[in-house]
Order: C-alpha cells, then structure tokens, then sequence
C-alpha cells in the first residue's frame, strides 16, 4: 500500500518534490469501518489552495499528511452493515491505494445509473458548479451572451453546454487549437477564443462578443477576466467561480481596477462556493443526469492511468493538459 504526503507547501508552481510517496500497511477496518481500494482520484484547481497555509473556505492540508480529494473505490472488506464487499461508493479520501473509511464518510454509488467517473465530474463537484454558479447567479435569458473562460475544463465546458440548453450565446476561452475545435464543433459553442494565440485578447474577444456580454462565468481570473469585464452590458452578472491563473503567483496580482466597469454597468459579481448549494446537490445531479440521458449535454475526461502518475496530472491542471475533467485511474474494479 502507499499513499501521498504533501511534504513541503509549493512556492509558485508545485513540483515532484513537495509530496512524498510512501509505502504503508494496508489498514484493518474497525466496527462500522470499510477497507477501500482507491479506483480513481480527481485532481483539481481548488488542491492549489489547500498546500498553502492560508485561511480559506477549507483548512490547510497538514504538512506531512496525506493530501485527501474526491475518490472513487471499491469496498474490499466490509465491518458495517451499511456496505458489502464490491459495492461502489464516493468520497473525500485520503490520496492511497488503499484506505480505511467510516461509514458516514462515503456515499453508495449506482453504476447503472452513469458511468462511475461521471460522479467526480459532471454529475459530481464540477458540474454541480456549473449548474448552480451558472443558473442562480449567472441567470442566463434567451438570446443573451455568455462568456466563459476556463472553457474546455470539467466545470466550464459543462457551463457552456448548460448556457446553450438555457437559449443563450456562447463564447468559450480556452487555450488550444483543439480546445477551440471541440468547443465549438462538438459543444455547439457559438464562438472560441484562444487566449493563447489572440494576441489581443480584448479585440478578440469584442468581436466574437459583438452585442457585448450579459453574464461572465469567470474560471480563471487575471487579464482574460480584465478583458471580458470591459465588454459588460448593462445589468451584466458575473459568477466568480474560480481564478486558476493567479494560484500559482508568487507576489499578488495588480490589475486595472473594475469596480468602475461594474457601477457604470449596474452589474453584480458574486463569488461562491459550491457546498453552498449543498442542501440542493440532489435536485442539481438529477437534472444534470436527465440532461446528460437526452444528449444534451456531452463530457470529456482526460485519464491520466496510474497512481505514480498522480502529481504530473494534477500539475498538467496548470499546462492546460486536459480536456474535460481530469482523472487518475488507480486500479480495475
Ligand atoms: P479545469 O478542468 O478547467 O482545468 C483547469 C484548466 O484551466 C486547464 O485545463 C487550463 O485550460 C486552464 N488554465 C490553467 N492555467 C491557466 C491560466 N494561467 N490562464 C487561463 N487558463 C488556465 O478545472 P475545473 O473545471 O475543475 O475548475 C475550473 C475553475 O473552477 C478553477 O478555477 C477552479 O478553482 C474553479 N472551481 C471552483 C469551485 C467553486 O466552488 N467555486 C468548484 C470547482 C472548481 P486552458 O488550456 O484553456 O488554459
């Protein structure tokens, strides 16, 4: 068995060398306990923050501990009467091969219903984020424009997706080529534009926004947000969701200052967290799952295979790697 300990907090870019793996026992379940094996992990954006130690939405992760996010696993040896050996189950567990659980920690999952990995992107986390960051702040009306950056990624390309079932314009940021082609070839986005080929991204992005932009689902932050927020309309709405190119930065941004874009424009931007929502996750997955059975909306995952693999896909988060939600596949069921 092995697991990985966060051994030393990332200045600017994480690297191999603060996490450690190390080998350990496999662990005995206790009463009301279950023995996992880790089938897939998720890397995400939001593990950034946690390596710092700074005060967030959620603590720190602990200096050599090991990092924990969404997992995917098989029950192997079961001592609660909630599970039985083989069942499929969700949570937030510790990065290893294997792991003890307490039976309130993790959910059953039905594979029947959806692919297993769908539950740690689109029916999961990511698309719950897009959903209710979308759809209760964002409030996209039929004809409107939506911007979304971050595009190509689990949430933003679930954002996209949902914009266009809701009657809206879609324009995409994202940054490649083939990002651009499957946003708007497979999505059925109305516009891309690549970031990192626009040169001007402002100019770019005013021509593919030519009735300006009523909401800004914002996933990254930093000059590209700078841009689209200068193209507002009135009563614009802006859901701020995340801001991946500023986690890694050593010394704080300084930008131009929008508060005067968002006055002149009567618009709101809100930030929020997903677990908001948590007391309506249950109605948000099942209209994702009903969008999801109608074709209407599609999902990417990128498959990273092997637990040794497991940083490099995380690190990839920040290179633009993935297409889709990003995923280590650690074992067979
Ligand atoms: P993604 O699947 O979108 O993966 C990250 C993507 O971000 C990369 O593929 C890359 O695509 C893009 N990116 C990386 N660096 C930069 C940069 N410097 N500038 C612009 N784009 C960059 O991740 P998620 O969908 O999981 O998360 C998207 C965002 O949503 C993140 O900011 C995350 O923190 C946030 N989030 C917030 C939540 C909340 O509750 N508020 C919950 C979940 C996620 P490209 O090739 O286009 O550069």
């Amino acid at each position: 068995n092995q697991h990985i300990l966060l051994t030393s907090r990332p200045k600017g870019m994480p690297s191999m060398e603060n996490f450690t793996f190390e080998d350990i026992e496999i662990p005995e379940p206790q009463n009301g306990q279950v023995l996992l094996k880790t089938l897939y992990l998720s890397v995400d954006p939001y593990m950034r923050g946690r390596m710092n130690d700074t005060k967030s939405y959620v603590p720190p992760f602990e200096l050599n501990q090991p990092v924990s996010g969404g997992i995917v696993a098989e029950v192997v040896q079961s001592r609660s009467g909630e599970f039985e050996e083989g069942d499929l189950v969700i949570g937030n567990l510790p990065w290893a091969l294997y792991t003890t659980a307490g039976e309130q920690e993790v959910r059953k999952l039905d594979p029947e219903l959806a692919p297993i990995t769908t539950n740690l992107g689109i029916l999961g986390m990511p698309g719950l984020t897009a959903y209710f960051g979308l759809l209760d702040i964002g409030n996209p009306q039929e004809g409107e424009t939506v911007v979304v950056s971050g595009a190509a990624g689990a949430v933003g390309s679930t954002v996209g997706q949902i914009a266009k079932i809701k009657g809206a314009r879609v324009v995409g940021i994202a940054g490649s080529e083939e990002k651009v082609n499957y946003l708007k070839n497979e999505l059925g986005f109305d516009a891309v534009v690549n970031y990192r080929e626009a040169g001007n991204i402002r100019q770019a992005l005013k021509e593919a926004c030519p009735d300006g932009v009523d909401v800004y689902f914002d996933n990254v932050g930093g000059e590209i947000s700078d841009a689209v927020i200068s193209l507002l309309n009135k009563y614009a709405r802006i859901p701020l969701c995340g801001q991946i190119s500023l986690y890694n930065l050593e010394k704080q941004d300084v930008g131009p200052r929008i508060q005067g874009q968002l006055l002149i424009n009567s618009a709101l931007i809100k930030g929020f967290i997903v677990s908001n929502y948590a007391s309506q996750f249950g109605e948000g997955a099942k209209q994702l799952g009903q969008w999801l059975q109608e074709g209407k909306l599609k999902y990417e995952e990128n498959v990273v295979e092997g637990f040794e693999n497991t940083i490099d896909a995380f690190l990839g988060l920040f290179k633009g790697e993935n297409l889709g939600k990003q995923l280590v596949k650690v074992a067979e069921p």
